[in-house]
């Protein structure tokens, strides 16, 4: 059903946004990523504990959404105000291996030195757990 939001739950409230047709709910705010987004982390979350995961610069609409999944949100973005935790994901002060589960949705196509952003992901990631990254691209030939 394209007009059900998985995340809300409305049904039939969708706007347009960004020159596509009816792809942004008007309850919750979330995009057609986002909702796809949350039905696999829902399908996923067995595999995480009770640790409390980060979300990098999230949209209000998956921070709400996984706390109501019970999940421990930590929020993290450069912009004072927008997460709880305000910093450069290059320089995130935080422990190492902090957290079995992070997630970063476009996100990274800001960042100048994106290495660096995963390399930190990295550290503060615990080993065998999860990293959810997803860079958007288009308009170009070939897969980069
Ligand atoms: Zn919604």
């Amino acid at each position: 059903m394209n007009d059900f939001c998985n995340i809300c739950g409305t049904i039939g409230h969708f706007k347009d946004y960004n020159g596509r047709k009816k792809v942004r709910c008007k309850s919750c705010g979330s995009l057609e990523r986002h909702r796809k987004h949350f039905n696999m982390l829902k399908k996923k979350r067995y595999f995480f504990n009770e640790d409390t995961i980060l979300l990098i610069s999230p949209a209000k609409c998956m921070e709400t959404s996984l706390t109501k999944m019970s999940f421990k949100c930590d929020t993290m973005d450069i912009v004072e105000g927008r997460a709880k935790i305000t910093a450069d994901i290059t320089q995130m002060p935080f422990t190492d291996k902090e957290y079995e589960f992070i997630y970063c949705s476009h996100v990274l196509e800001h960042v100048k030195d994106d290495r660096k952003a995963i390399r930190e992901m990295y550290r503060v990631l615990k080993p065998g757990c999860y990293l959810f990254l997803c860079v958007p691209v288009s308009n170009i030939d070939k897969t980069v």
